[in-house]
């Protein structure tokens, strides 16, 4: 038995952010507060999805850090309540987008973020529309947030069917102008979500479908998008592919390579995509003896067998200048119990089709020295 459920109105298309002000109408929306990433104020974008709202965008919070803390999605939220906004919309990348949804629900729930970290039941939320710049977390289709609590120094998830966004509006050409070293982890971000999916317990050929079409998509365009970022046909190409691997892993969740991620950011404050994609490559050899479909797809996306798509990952990660050897992060031989440790406590280490345990776990952190 498996179940699909995704309630996401997706919007996919070039200038679709033009329409966002009828969106809102469409759906009985009438005052709006953006959570957008810095720069694109400072940039004017955020003023011109202000303009295209039609004056429903009454204010703009914009001191969200890269993996938002809980000051971050408390601010947001007295932000709505002072506007009296009924929905939020989260311009940005993942950062924007998890505060966004993380706000939304401390606000119906009447509870403060910290108690979303600890559990509290997340039944409601304010509809958010989400409108990503980068591809991509995906985030704009999927029933989690990411946030981080400072004083705790723990990177985690909080999930309810109630985080998903009401609507999700991709536009490639937003992503037109991200830098090419952003490109690059977001866009191996995209492949972990992929390679995540078709590796977890919750696989189904639905989930494998969009998961396959999106490695697929995010394989031949991703080198173009970086080397040239005014590509536009390889820029359309991973915004659909972040958008499909997100559709997937809305399902199945993510496994190795995220759960392995996590200390390297809270800790070693490597960024999202270059932390996931940094064990991926292992992940995915270990997930295809637990998993043989993985080899047939492997085929189905050109390669020999899955060595050589874990080679072919490898490759971009040095061809983009991500770091490979946790010596590279400041990690040592010294850490490597610890930072395995905070593996093995990561909720989807569970959902990983391979259980190789804290053993094989440090295994694969111990091949990265
Ligand atoms: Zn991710």
């Amino acid at each position: 038995m498996w179940r699909f459920y995704q309630p996401v109105d997706v919007r996919f298309g070039e200038g679709e952010i033009r329409q966002i002000g009828r969106y809102m109408d469409e759906r009985g929306l009438k005052k709006a507060l953006m959570v957008a990433d810095a720069f694109l104020v400072e940039s004017g974008m955020a003023g011109k999805v202000k303009d295209y709202s039609g004056g429903k965008i009454v204010d703009v919070s914009s001191d969200v850090e890269p993996n938002p803390t809980l000051k971050n999605v408390a601010d947001v939220a007295e932000k709505v309540k002072k506007a009296g906004a009924d929905c939020i919309i989260a311009f940005g990348g993942g950062s924007a987008m998890d505060c966004a949804k993380a706000a939304a629900a401390a606000v119906r729930e009447g509870c403060s973020p910290g108690a979303l970290l600890s559990g509290h039941p997340i039944a409601c939320a304010l509809p958010v529309i989400a409108v990503p710049t980068t591809a991509g977390t995906g985030s704009e289709v999927t029933a989690g947030a990411v946030l981080s609590d400072k004083e705790k120094g723990i990177k985690a998830a909080i999930f309810s069917p109630a985080l998903f966004p009401a609507m999700a509006i991709v536009d490639p050409e937003l992503t037109y102008t991200v830098p090419a070293k952003v490109t690059a982890a977001t866009g191996l971000d995209v492949l972990a979500h992929a390679f995540d999916a078709m590796s977890s317990v919750k696989a189904s050929e639905a989930t494998d479908a969009l998961a396959l079409k999106a490695a697929g998509l995010a394989l031949s365009y991703l080198e173009r998008a970086v080397e040239d970022g005014s590509d536009q046909e390889a820029r359309q190409g991973m915004a659909k592919a972040s958008l499909l691997a997100g559709l997937a892993f809305s399902q199945t969740g993510t496994t190795g390579s995220h759960a392995c991620s996590y200390i390297l950011t809270s800790r070693y404050h490597v960024p999202h995509g270059e932390a996931c994609a940094f064990t991926l490559d292992a992940w995915l050899l270990v997930n295809a003896k637990a998993r043989p479909a993985l080899e047939q797809y492997a085929k189905e996306l050109g390669f020999g067998d899955v060595q050589a798509l874990s080679d072919r990952i490898a490759r971009m990660k040095g061809l983009f200048g991500m770091r490979t050897k946790l010596s590279e992060l400041g990690i040592w031989a010294e850490d490597l119990e610890s930072i395995t440790d905070a593996a093995m406590s990561s909720s989807n280490m569970a959902n990983n089709i391979a259980q190789i345990g804290r053993e094989g776990v440090y295994t694969i952190f111990k091949s990265k020295l």
